[in-house]
């Protein structure tokens, strides 16, 4: 148990470090850390801190580890899941700080971002300096930042180059005992330009939830611009044939992205499910080329009632159009027609070929809560595998509609496990079903790493955590 002297001497210390306008024990600015937007119960930080540089964060966790208080570290706060919430009180490490582009190798296309810098910065930035890249963004809120989402395994516009976290080419770390890590070919060579053919260390620090470890620098891939885009759109008949629609859109590897969203729009008597295929051209002609092979290669496709088919955004209805394709914040807007509410949603990495199989049982789910199915499904790579979210909205002054939301997630959870999915980015619960369900070889070599990485346990406690 801290003792009050202590606190002072952490507030004290805290202050040195940062400077005074950088360091918060105010218990208003401490409630906007102890939750995010989803579902999860909210817990106290003690302070809240905001590096500028490695060294601050070197510094910070050294004094944590003294103190053996927890470090939190937080860098958009848009998981939804609770990740960064201070399951153990402590420190919440605010990165908003480290915002900094730091390099651009435009020939070796990658980017060095400092763990602060958000998804809406990155994306501007290279617009106005290097118009021929482009990072993969998520539908996320720009505010969540590149680091945070490229840590847990995010997916965005670039799928068929895989998951962020597949397009990290090193990083530099804080370790929980305050030790300073450079990974990936900064290792050896003044260029980050990748992660082979070293040992790979970078994954000790993927999907960890930040309890190995405090990324303060990231490399990550960029991809040719294309100038021209453009998307088109599929009415899905029947979800049972959406593993041989995907699989058929990725064998050609002429997309950049395919998506499938399926929800009851506001005031629509039933639930509409649209498949949306993105893609990129150089020139008119090579975009008419790739719109046509898409559309002729729908022509013919299933029987009546099965059918996938081609609808040009025209004739969609503006709303429709708008709200699913053009907004990632749609799915927030319809979880707030309540006052009060909010959404979260059990991601599910998946095999392809089980995506009717997770459907059904995800309507059956919805049913016995009393929701809608909300659902959108992502291909990762050329249809190796896609992440299910069943998403379920509530409203946060509803006790009874969280529970409700609560619950959902719980039985989606068991469900992803039962069919031979992972669940992605879990919540507590989630993550303790999953530990409770793993190979006790893997668990146990788990927490192996974790002693060497974090000895005091104080990074981000609570998380992948046997209890
Ligand atoms: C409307 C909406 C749409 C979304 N769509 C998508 C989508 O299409 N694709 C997608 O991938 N996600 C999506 N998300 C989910 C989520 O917003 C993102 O994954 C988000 O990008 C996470 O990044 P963040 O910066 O908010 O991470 P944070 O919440 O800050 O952190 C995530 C985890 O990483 C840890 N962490 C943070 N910074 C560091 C660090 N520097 N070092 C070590 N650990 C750290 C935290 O402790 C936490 O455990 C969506 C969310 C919403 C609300």
């Amino acid at each position: 148990m801290k003792m009050a002297g202590d606190k002072d001497h952490v507030y004290e210390g805290l202050k040195t470090i940062v400077g005074d306008a950088f360091v918060s024990r105010d218990i208003e600015e401490l409630y906007m850390y102890s939750r995010d937007p989803g579902a999860s119960i909210p817990r106290n930080a003690d302070w809240v801190v905001l590096p500028n540089t490695t060294d601050d964060v070197r510094k910070i966790v050294v004094l944590a580890r003294d103190m053996k208080i927890p470090v939190v570290p937080i860098s958009g706060g848009l998981t939804l899941s609770g990740l960064a919430v201070p399951v153990k009180g402590g420190i919440v490490m605010d990165m908003r700080r480290m915002d900094r582009i730091v390099e651009v190798n435009e020939m070796s296309r990658y980017v060095v971002v400092e763990s602060g810098v958000s998804q809406g910065k990155l994306l501007s930035f290279l617009k106005e300096n290097y118009p021929m890249l482009r990072h993969s963004m998520p539908d996320a809120p720009p505010a969540a930042s590149v680091v945070g989402n490229t840590l847990i395994y995010g997916s965005g516009h670039l799928s068929k180059h895989g998951a962020h976290s597949e397009m990290i080419n090193g990083l530099e770390v804080v370790l929980g005992d305050g030790e300073i890590l450079r990974l990936g070919s900064l290792a050896v060579s003044p260029y980050w330009f990748g992660r082979a053919p070293l040992p790979d260390l970078v994954s000790l620090f993927v999907n960890w939830f930040g309890t190995t470890g405090i990324v303060t620098r990231l490399s990550l891939k960029l991809y040719p611009a294309h100038p021209l885009r453009d998307m088109l759109i599929f009415l899905v008949q029947d979800p049972g044939t959406i593993p041989e629609a995907v699989s058929r859109i990725t064998a050609t590897d002429l997309m950049e992205d395919v998506l499938i969203v399926a929800s009851r729009p506001p005031k629509s008597p039933s639930v509409i499910s649209l498949l949306t295929v993105y893609l990129t051209a150089e020139t008119p002609e090579e975009l008419d080329f790739k719109k046509e092979l898409f559309v002729d290669m729908f022509k013919d496709f299933g029987k009546e009632g099965s059918k996938i088919v081609f609808t040009p955004k025209e004739m969609l209805p503006q709303k429709l159009v708008h709200g699913f394709m053009e907004e990632p914040q749609y799915a927030a807007a319809t979880a707030d027609f309540k006052k009060g509410g909010g959404f979260e949603y059990v991601g599910v990495v998946l095999p392809l070929s089980m995506v009717p199989v997770a459907w059904k049982k995800g309507e059956d789910i919805a049913k016995k809560h009393g929701f809608d199915p909300l659902y959108t499904v992502r291909n990762v790579g050329l249809g190796h595998s896609v992440v299910f979210a069943f998403a379920y909205p509530f409203n946060r002054a509803d006790e009874k509609s969280l529970k409700r939301s609560r619950d959902a997630l719980a039985d989606t959870n068991d469900m992803a496990l039962e069919i031979g999915g992972t669940p992605w980015k879990s919540e507590l619960e989630g993550q303790a079903r999953i530990m409770a369900r793993m190979d006790p070889m893997v668990l146990s070599v788990m927490h192996g790493i974790k002693k060497v990485m974090d000895p005091e346990g104080i990074m981000n406690p609570g998380n992948w955590e046997h209890r």
